[in-house]
């Protein structure tokens, strides 16, 4: 059983900077996720994913706002979110929260691991610790 924790409005926020980067730059083939991260410091780093030809080779939004985050200097993470922009054929008109994948849940916890991760869970918008989502992480430790 998953522990969760209700959104707060802050949360909501961090949900429409991950919107606003992907809306604002979607490009079908390219660009469909959209990420948003919260510093420790209350900033907020958003990025959309890289798709490439070759799928593995794809950089997700989550390690695209990291990345941001470091880059700009600010390096301690509270909540981070992921959203999905629908495809023009597809009948989906507003974006969606996605669960981050479990590579993103490995790097998520490298970075901290006492960070959020808001999810759609049983149907509600909630956040849960990264370690939630990761039970046993994988360490190089004895
Ligand atoms: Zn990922």
């Amino acid at each position: 059983m998953l522990k969760v924790k209700p959104l707060e409005n802050k949360d909501y926020e961090l949900i429409k900077e991950a919107e606003k980067v992907i809306e604002k730059n979607y490009r079908y083939g390219r660009h469909h996720i959209g990420s948003a991260i919260r510093t420790t410091s209350g900033n907020i780093f958003s990025a959309v994913h890289v798709e490439a030809n070759v799928g593995r080779i794809t950089v997700c939004g989550e390690a695209m706002a990291i990345g941001k985050s470091i880059s700009e200097g600010d390096h301690e993470f509270e909540t981070i979110v992921a959203v999905a922009h629908p495809h023009p054929h597809e009948d989906i008109e507003k974006c969606w929260v996605v669960a981050p994948c479990g590579m993103c849940r490995e790097l998520i916890s490298d970075y901290g691991k006492d960070i959020n991760v808001i999810i759609s869970y049983k149907g509600e918008l909630v956040k849960c610790n990264v370690m939630e989502l990761l039970p046993e992480k994988y360490t190089s430790d004895i």
